[in-house]
């Protein structure tokens, strides 16, 4: 079971190795990852030195390594900055709602500039062992506002841990909304037809055809949940949403201190829970490998529910 890592870090303490990464990287099967700028709260960088950073480590690595912008809404020109990093060619933003609820009306505005401009949200969700009190910013209830949103895509990190009823609650709404969406551009629905909601996301293609957009939420699942929590968590979605192509995999790891101590013995545990709850080949595939192509928008999206 090959593996793509949606979810790896950057913390600007060594000089940029992808090439020693990639090494790494065979020994594990993995085939590819998203690497998250260095963290906007650290002061010890600039906005420019953290994405000079993040493209010296992603350059010459097209289609293996995906650059991905962590912003902070708060900071300072924040619209320009998204502006700026999405002309350098990030393959989409990362935020972490420590102090802010995402419907608040200044990450509102970033979020909706980046709905503009194409591109995917990572979003941390669920509680952080940090030194704010910030669980009441990162349950994954608060990411219902994304509905309100014509076309976006958004992933909820940690599948919102210690919240994953949540956040697969919040998952299956949107999953089982774009059925309705699929269904009724294929005219095999035509219960919803004339509600304003649907009509705003009916669309016609660039071919001429009948096709929609969407906002669509990503189960990222990173731990957060581990042991038992997590085999509860891949047990409901299956079966509350099999078949589903929405969730992706994430080590939490640092690409300038990949530790393959830690990162074999957890990807050889995944494999085995996999094994163990009999999960479906193509499902195994789609959530490790494909899934996150979707996400970050190199896959057609017409019928990818
Ligand atoms: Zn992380």
């Amino acid at each position: 079971m090959k593996i793509f890592d949606a979810h790896m870090h950057l913390n600007g303490g060594q000089t940029p190795d992808p090439k020693e990464l990639l090494k790494k990287f065979e020994e594990v099967d993995v085939i590819g990852a998203c690497l998250f700028s260095i963290d906007p709260e650290d002061p010890s960088f600039t906005f420019k030195e953290r994405m000079d950073n993040l493209f010296k480590w992603t350059d010459g690595y097209e289609g293996i390594l995906y650059p991905v912008a962590w912003i902070h809404p708060f900071e300072d020109d924040v619209l320009n900055k998204v502006r700026e990093a999405a002309k350098r060619g990030v393959a989409a933003f990362k935020f972490i709602p420590d102090v802010y609820h995402v419907n608040d009306e200044q990450p509102t505005k970033v979020f909706r500039l980046i709905e503009e401009l194409g591109l995917p949200i990572f979003f941390h969700t669920g509680m952080c062992y940090d030194f704010h009190e910030s669980a009441q910013f990162c349950n994954p209830v608060d990411w219902e506002c994304f509905v309100k949103y014509r076309n976006i895509r958004v992933s909820i990190a940690h599948a919102g841990f210690p919240w994953c009823d949540e956040a697969l609650h919040l998952f299956s709404k949107y999953y089982y909304n774009g059925r309705k969406l699929q269904r009724a551009v294929a005219g095999t629905e035509t219960t919803y037809l004339g509600y304003p909601w649907i009509k705003e996301h009916m669309i016609t293609n660039e071919n001429g055809e009948p096709d929609y957009v969407m906002p669509e939420l990503y189960l990222d699942t990173t731990p957060g949940p581990s042991g038992t929590f997590r085999e509860a968590l891949f047990k409901n979605l299956i079966s509350w949403c099999p078949n589903n192509r929405r969730v992706f995999y994430g080590s939490d790891q640092y690409a300038d201190n990949y530790q393959l101590k830690y990162v074999k013995p957890a990807l050889q545990r995944e494999r085995d829970l996999m094994k163990r709850l009999e999960v479906p080949a193509n499902m195994v595939e789609d959530m490790f490998q494909n899934n996150i192509k979707r996400f970050l928008g190199l896959v057609p999206r017409i019928s990818d529910i």
